[in-house]
């Protein structure tokens, strides 16, 4: 599973399974340093294009250096098998058009602008699908502008993938609906099809061939997770990637590249790159599960890497893996962090707000590792989740448990290249403003930290529930557990046992606490903007946040409704109040939980978590859509080169940013012009 990152911000992987998206608001840099290099690269219509940053690489030692620059080449080696899952055309497209931008000089300004426009984006989102809403996007400008920039191209010296003896001509002909109609098809995964349409037939990718759903019926996969399934003569045919399979080519090079990697990994992390070598030989499910138990048994190395067909959600069926990797090494203070947390989980369920009698005994905190990535390719790159729980395997989870990584620097880079306007847009005062600037980003990470390792772990039901409070709750039940988990996070960020543990520190305890809850307030307006239509929250973490300002603000004085030059402003206003308030709050939210009170948590929704004044929202949709916010982000990665002695060894390896997203796409295809 992961969880995607939305426009501002992002967070780790919840414990309830669901995605967890950032509170809306300010956030920006909390240290001097970080506002001077660039993160926000370029804008390319909707998407932002930000640099990634993995600082702590270069205190790595030797080894571990070495072994993340093996898994490094292993993760590049893939790239392409994404490529060619999600769109059947994507490579042939992509070839032509870096031709067309390497041999560009004679092309005419306007036209070069578009391709280069559209290219962009086809590299931030693997293809010509938007990643969020799966709907081919076109080349804008004539189709003969575009054959002209060809030809172009061609006589600079570019060399295009024709087939066979076909012209320049009649492949730009062949090519021309790919490129520019939009009704050839038209979306990449469709979950919900047509009445009369099939969801196979429907999807654009390239995990089925000529197969619809009723081809499925009665026949048996071996190899569900790790194959194309292919229709021909009339009988269903399962292309297995493997060594000796489809994609045999990149999966030797990635097998390869695992092998080099092994001498310098812990030993369970070999045994886990062993056994993910001998799945890519054979493509046997066996092996697969051999290797996510492997590696779900590897807790405490300090690098890893995910490498195969893991995720299911570009299939419309839900069965297909697509390709991606990542390498990544343990950010040891951040995790500490988390760690110091999930040790002192009973010392907090001792103190909650609630009746004893919902108190657990012997509480768990959950742990996860921060994390900063070095690469993201094939589904996780450019675009980028900002947490990931695995493996998706439900049996090898319940025997062997799971792993979860929260993406800190992926986080780290999202707060960072969020426009500043959307900060000084919201807040009261200037004092407002500064605090947000120089608090979000460490109070926006323990809160999150707390919200899972010490909220949702947290509380004792009562007998009669069963264990099951989904059952009891029903559609009521995801806001108030995500509720429930901010409310903790809220109840405790001000109590001095945190700057006992070393997550924050003393003298600035006071700032981070106003910070953060002058951030939650303003929140539940900013978030309005989301909802663009109605005057009703669908969406659990919007619903719990809604609820519990609207709660304050009617049963405390800890927010006021301000107004100035018409525009609305929630501003907190007293810290004690504020915490008090959360604190019976919790209490209640709890009780609800406990003894699965069903008409309790639908009224405490009903009256300030769902509705809201739609005129309110459109004030806020003005104000928010000046600001022009990004809808998704692609990521530029850093840059490995092994330094090598006269005999080969690597003596050391460099960490760069390449900071344009052009030179290092061309650079992965081979095509970056010497
Ligand atoms: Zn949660």
């Amino acid at each position: 599973m992961v969880v995607l990152g939305l426009v501002v911000g992002g967070a780790v992987a919840c414990g309830s399974g669901g995605g967890e998206p950032a509170e809306d608001g300010p956030a920006v840099a909390g240290t001097e340093t970080a506002t001077e290099r660039k993160y926000l690269l370029e804008r390319v219509g909707e998407a932002a294009v930000v640099q990634l940053y993995a600082d702590g690489f270069e205190a790595l030692p030797l080894d571990q250096k070495t072994l993340v620059y093996h898994l490094y080449l292993a993760a590049l080696a893939g790239r392409d098998i994404f490529y060619d899952q999600r769109y059947a055309h994507n490579l042939e497209m992509r070839e032509v058009l870096e031709q067309i931008l390497t041999h560009a000089d004679g092309v005419e300004v306007a036209t070069r602008r578009k391709i280069e426009r559209y290219t962009k984006l086809f590299w931030i989102n693997t293809g010509p699908y938007n990643n969020l809403t799966a709907r081919k996007f076109v080349l804008t400008g004539p189709p003969e502008a575009f054959a002209a920039a060809a030809r172009q191209a061609a006589d600079a010296g570019a060399v295009f993938p024709t087939r066979g003896d076909e012209t320049l001509d009649a492949m730009l002909a062949r090519m021309e609906p790919l490129f520019f109609d939009a009704s050839v098809d038209p979306s990449v995964t469709t979950k919900t099809p047509g009445p009369d349409e099939d969801m196979l037939a429907a999807s654009a990718n390239n995990l089925y061939v000529d197969v619809t759903m009723a081809d499925l019926e009665g026949f048996t996969e071996q190899y569900v997770l790790n194959s194309r399934l292919v229709k021909r003569d009339g009988r269903l045919v399962e292309e297995v990637y493997s060594i000796d399979g489809k994609y045999g080519e990149p999966i030797a090079e990635i097998v390869s590249h695992l092998e080099a990697a092994i001498p310098y990994a812990t030993e369970p992390m070999a045994k886990a790159l062993e056994a993910l070598a001998r799945f890519y030989r054979t493509g046997e499910d066996a092996d697969r599960e051999a290797y996510d138990i492997a590696w779900v048994q590897d807790t405490a190395s300090p690098v890893d890497t995910i490498n195969g067909f893991i995720e299911v959600y570009m299939d419309a069926r839900g069965a297909k893996g697509a390709w991606e990797a990542l390498v990544y090494y343990v950010n040891p203070a951040k995790t500490e962090a988390i760690q110091s947390l999930a040790a002192s989980a009973q010392w907090f369920e001792d103190r909650m707000p609630w009746d004893p009698k919902y108190r657990k005994e012997g509480v768990r905190g959950i742990t996860a590792n921060a994390i900063d990535v070095v690469i993201e390719t094939g589904e996780s790159g450019p675009v980028t989740p900002v947490g990931i729980n695995l493996p998706n395997d439900q049996s090898v989870r319940e025997q062997h448990g799971s792993k979860s990584i929260s993406l800190s620097n992926v986080v780290e880079a999202y707060d960072r290249s969020t426009p500043s306007g959307f900060r000084t847009e919201f807040a009261w005062t200037p004092e407002e403003v500064a605090r947000a600037e120089r608090w979000s980003t460490l109070a926006g990470e323990l809160m999150t930290n707390m919200h899972e390792v010490i909220g949702h772990a947290s509380g004792q039901l009562a007998d009669h529930l069963g264990g099951n409070p989904q059952a009891a709750l029903q559609e009521q039940y995801s806001a108030l557990e995500e509720g429930r988990a901010d409310l903790v996070a809220l109840y405790f960020l001000p109590d001095p046992k945190l700057v006992e543990l070393g997550v924050v520190p003393a003298e600035s305890h006071a700032d981070i606490v106003l910070a953060e809850y002058e951030s939650y307030a303003r929140n539940a307006l900013i978030q309005l903007r989301r909802v663009r239509e109605g005057s009703q929250l669908e969406e659990d973490h919007m619903r719990n946040r809604q609820m519990i300002v609207r709660w304050l603000m009617d049963n405390t004085s800890a927010i006021e409704e301000r107004n100035r030059d018409g525009k609305t402003f929630y501003v907190m206003t007293d810290v004690a109040a504020f915490r008090e308030g959360v604190g019976r709050l919790l209490a209640n939210v709890q009780r609800i939980k406990s003894e699965g009170d069903y008409d309790a948590a639908k009224q405490l929704f009903e009256s300030y978590g769902i509705h809201f004044d739609p005129v309110l929202r459109d004030q806020v949709v003005e104000r928010v859509d000046v600001l022009n916010l990004p809808s998704y982000s692609g990521f530029v990665q850093p840059t490995l080169d092994a330094v090598r002695a006269a005999d080969g060894t690597i003596t050391d390896v460099t960490i760069s940013y390449p900071q344009d997203l052009m030179t290092q796409m061309l650079e992965y295809s081979g095509n970056l012009q010497p």
